[in-house]
């Protein structure tokens, strides 16, 4: 049996970011204006990941991520971390990482396009 072959144009509904906003004060964080290679918008922010190592299975799901659109809120994120786990938990990890055009780990962006 052949497949018979011809074009069609499909219209493929999904699921797409349009936007990235802040997971402490709500503020939406705005695109920045350098050029980039596939024209999608790059947004600088903090990326905070917070965990725990204490003994047991349940270390490797604590984890968790947040979007902070300042050094302030990225503060206010690990502070209340800290806080909230404090008695409950030995260990209390956090890492923050500042994402921008030149740290954007998704795809390679060409700042000169
Ligand atoms: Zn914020």
């Amino acid at each position: 049996m052949s497949n018979i072959i011809d074009t069609k144009k499909i219209l493929v509904v999904q699921e797409c970011i349009v936007g990235k906003k802040c997971d402490i004060c709500g503020k939406e964080i705005p695109p920045t204006v350098i050029p980039h290679k596939y024209g999608e918008p790059v947004y600088d922010y903090y990326e905070v990941t917070t965990h725990h190592n204490d003994w047991g299975n349940d270390s490797v799901d604590s984890y968790e991520h947040f979007d902070a659109c300042s050094p302030n809120c990225a503060c206010e994120l690990w502070e209340k971390y800290i806080r909230d786990s404090a008695g409950e938990r030995n260990t209390m990890c956090i890492e923050v990482e500042h994402i921008n055009c030149w740290t954007r780990k998704d795809t390679e962006v060409n700042v000169n396009a």
